[in-house]
């Protein structure tokens, strides 16, 4: 029989890619296409759900010409997905309503403050596990609805469909058979009561949304549906994992246990920290959330701290304020200091993400005196990344999910390649940090669930042997000045607090 191999969809907020990978974890094919960001008003992200559609399926043909695999040869399909981004369309056309309201999108803050306002923020997070934020799905449906014309009257008739983006892709894959989503991008929508791992319907009632346009609720790992004649030339490939970004790079990581945590460090940070089968309650404003469902009934749940600012803060030194040509210089300028002289600067560019959930907070950079260089702005950049990271694993460590005894954090995402980093990430938090040698964990996290779904791996002890450390980076640094550092941003980040009026 020829070689089989499971290909993963990884549909991002600013590209679509595919990658192929054989039984060894190995990345056989890639292919990747940006597509168009829109931006209607400031505060407002929109994407064509029909872009999102061509260019991954563009990619996904594209990524197995270059492995030179066959559809006969995919043992199955796994999709991840940019979360909480909420597309409409017409059941009967397949045609989208309106552009999708990308997570980043402030349209909704007011609602959001709103339900905030009128006392609903407890009753939301016991049930969905979520802060009150316009970033979730809830309140993105609730404006499409509001505000396309003729979208109610759509709803009422049976006639119209929500989905996150895993549930557009599927949908489109099956040929409009198959309308579902996955635990773990249903417990982004703010709809989601994550316990029971059904759509609840006070949260339905509270934001005016009608059961008739939501997908059934699926494992993250097993047939879910099988690809339409057309995609392949007649062969059938069965879609067997599903999951959003974040939650599929922790599988990816193979943080199997309770206590593993994986902090992705992108444009922003998201780390999570597997609380096996307890969905834990935060006390500390992180979000509590399935973290995969692998069977029917079964579901192990994480806790995940998201930080706005990360990697869009070394952008910042290249863009703005133009100290640096490129993101990997950033490592090379902070290490021609010994420290950052004092010297913090707190990326508050869009407000504040876990665990402080400030939106009037903005940037700022303090401790500045005449012998402040670039070389010390450049390493407290990088050094912001480490402390955000930071206040979310104390936040963890708080509400007792296990971190406090871990050991390890495992990294991946663009600027996980800056060595120095990562070792001011160990020292600050006094904890080891692992890099693996695939860095790809979102899109192994979709191939690992479809391949365990169809049988392509056995269990996840075979997924655990493929993972293999790269670099380990242990802490070197004194507690002394371990805590004195960051006691030094823990006053900027006070200061920062509440600063613009909206
Ligand atoms: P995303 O998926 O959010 O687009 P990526 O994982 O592709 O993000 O990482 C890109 C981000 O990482 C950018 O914000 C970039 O500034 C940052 N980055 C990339 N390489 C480095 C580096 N060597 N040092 C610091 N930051 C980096």
């Amino acid at each position: 029989m020829a070689e089989q191999f499971v290909v993963a969809l990884d549909q991002g907020t600013t590209s679509s890619r595919a990658i192929v990978f054989d039984r060894k974890s190995a990345i056989r094919g890639v292919a990747q296409r940006e597509f168009t960001q829109h931006y209607p008003k400031p505060g407002w992200v929109e994407h064509d759900p029909r872009e999102i559609w061509s260019s991954q399926l563009e990619v996904l043909h594209a990524a197995m010409r270059q492995a030179d695999v066959r559809p006969e040869q995919l043992a199955g399909l796994g999709i991840t997905n940019q979360r909480e981004t909420t597309v409409l369309w017409n059941r009967k056309t397949g045609e989208p309503i309106h552009n999708a309201i990308v997570w980043q999108c402030r349209r909704t803050s007011a609602a959001c403050d709103r339900l905030v306002r009128e006392g609903h923020e407890a009753l939301i997070q016991e049930r969905a596990g979520l802060v009150v934020d316009a970033y979730f799905s809830g309140t993105k449906i609730q404006w499409l609805l509001e505000h396309v014309a003729g979208a109610r009257a759509l709803a009422e008739r049976g006639d119209l469909a929500f989905g996150t983006v895993d549930s557009w892709l599927l949908w489109n894959l099956t040929g409009g058979a198959v309308h579902a989503t996955d635990v773990t991008n249903a417990g982004r929508t703010m709809l989601c009561n994550i316990h029971r791992l059904e759509w609840d319907d006070e949260l339905l009632e509270l934001l005016g949304i009608p059961r008739s346009i939501l997908p059934s609720i699926v494992p993250s790992s097993g047939l879910i549906g099988k690809t339409a004649p057309e995609i392949f030339a007649g062969t059938e490939v069965p879609i067997a994992g599903m999951a959003g970004d974040q939650h599929a790079a922790l599988f990816g990581q193979t943080c199997f246990d309770v206590g593993m945590t994986k902090n992705t460090y992108g444009t922003g940070c998201f780390i999570l920290v597997n609380t096996g089968e307890k969905a834990i309650a935060s006390r500390n404003r992180l979000l509590t959330t399935p973290a995969w469902s692998l069977a029917a009934g079964s579901v192990t749940y994480a806790m995940e701290g998201s930080i706005f600012i990360a990697g869009a803060a070394v952008q910042w030194l290249r863009d703005s304020m133009k100290v640096i040509s490129n993101a990997a210089e950033s490592e090379y300028f902070a290490t021609q200091v010994s420290d950052s002289g004092g010297v913090y600067v707190v990326p508050a560019f869009v407000g504040l993400g876990a665990p402080h959930w400030d939106s009037y907070a903005r940037g700022g950079v303090f401790g500045l005196t005449a012998g402040s260089g670039r070389n010390h702005l450049i390493r407290a950049t990088l050094e912001s990344i480490a402390y955000q990271s930071r206040d979310v694993v104390e936040a963890m460590a708080r509400d007792g999910s296990g971190t406090a005894e871990v050991q390890t954090m495992r990294v991946d995402g663009g600027a996980s390649a800056n060595d120095f980093l990562m070792q001011f990430q160990a020292d600050i938090l006094g904890t080891a940090v692992e890099r693996p040698v695939v860095a790809e964990t979102t899109a192994l996290g979709a191939a690992y669930l479809a391949g365990l779904g169809t049988g392509f791996w056995s269990d996840r002890e075979e997924i655990r042997e493929a993972w293999k450390l790269e670099r380990r980076f242990e802490p070197g640094m004194s507690e002394d000045e371990r805590e004195s550092l960051y006691s030094g941003w823990q006053e900027a980040v006070r200061r920062v607090r509440g600063w613009a009026d909206e």
